[in-house]
């Protein structure tokens, strides 16, 4: 085979994920294994769909991995991952060990941002906010498709700030936050994330609804759904809003569960003007192209951000 490989790992909490992807970011072969939820094996299965991959293209490829965290550049160690067993390990040096190569790893928002800047909804874009929606709310920026992760990782991530010009409403509801280190007041994740939106509902109107559900009452013209949502869209515009500020993207795509939202492309556009300082609202904002394969193409993707 002469055309250049490339492979993509997603490691979750419940599945680990792999992809063989040609330079054209052609799917080859994708593989997917569930493992014992603990650091050996992880390892181990990642190992072995390497390998596997390795021996239909029978070449040594680069390998990318995401991870629902973060790996310290400071001391190797990964942080905040809801995977908690490889939590405080220096997971990345581990893998390149079992592998006998280097490898990248790279938080799988900021994966799923590269993806669709690279191929997806971003490609004619130079500036890409991704932004993934589900059970919880965060993002990642990517700048001339390369990933801008900051001194900290956390570029982007602005799920644990507060709810901007939050009403009497929000105060008063003031969910709390249980996430890591956060338990701040007003967060937005709990207002924005499919999880806290849900339970805002059920609790002012005493129901147990899941969140598609709600989505489906809205389509049947259900007043509160309705209204539910206008108040969803002008939180979103609103925290959209401070980032237009500080980083003025082309173009935001959306992912995860509430990107399947169809109205929000609709009306937050409309609300920016509100809340932005600007004349005219130029920022593109997208649904994603690549959904769920986004963490794992765009982990295929590491070792290619310079070339472009
Ligand atoms: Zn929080």
């Amino acid at each position: 085979m002469s055309k250049n490989f490339k492979v993509g790992i997603d490691y979750g909490g419940t599945k680990i994920e792999g992809i063989l992807m040609d330079d054209e970011g052609n799917e080859i072969l994708r593989k997917r294994s569930t493992y014992e939820k603990n650091y050996e094996n992880g390892i181990d299965t990642v190992k072995s769909l390497i390998e596997e991959f390795d021996s239909y293209t029978n070449s040594v490829n680069t390998v990318g991995v995401c991870i629902p965290g973060f790996s310290s550049k400071e001391t190797g160690l990964v942080n905040n991952a809801n995977c908690v067993w490889i939590n405080d390990r220096p997971f990345h040096k581990d893998l390149e060990r079992s592998l006998n190569r280097d490898i990248k790893l790279m938080n799988d928002a900021n994966c799923f941002a590269l993806s669709e800047a690279i191929d997806g909804s971003g490609a004619n874009y130079q500036s890409v906010w991704g932004i993934i929606i589900g059970s919880g709310f965060g993002g990642s920026f990517v700048y001339k498709k390369k990933v801008i992760e900051g001194i900290n990782q956390v570029a982007g991530d602005w799920g644990h700030q507060p709810l901007p010009y939050p009403t009497q409403e929000e105060y008063e509801l003031n969910p709390k936050c249980e996430v890591g280190n956060c338990g701040r007041p007003l967060c937005a994740e709990q207002f924005i994330s499919g999880i806290g939106f849900t339970k805002i509902f059920n609790s002012k109107y005493g129901t147990n609804f899941r969140t598609r559900e709600i989505v489906a009452l809205e389509a049947n013209g259900d007043e509160r759904a309705k209204k539910e949502f206008e108040l969803y869209e002008d939180r979103f515009a609103r925290l959209i809003s401070v980032m237009i500020g500080i980083i003025d993207p082309d173009v935001i795509v959306i992912g995860g569960g509430m990107s399947n939202v169809a109205r929000i492309y609709e009306n937050v556009p409309k609300l920016l003007p509100k809340y932005t300082f600007s004349d005219k609202i130029r920022n593109k904002i997208l649904r994603n192209t690549h959904g769920d394969s986004s963490g794992v193409r765009g982990a295929a993707w590491l070792w290619d951000s310079d070339k472009f």
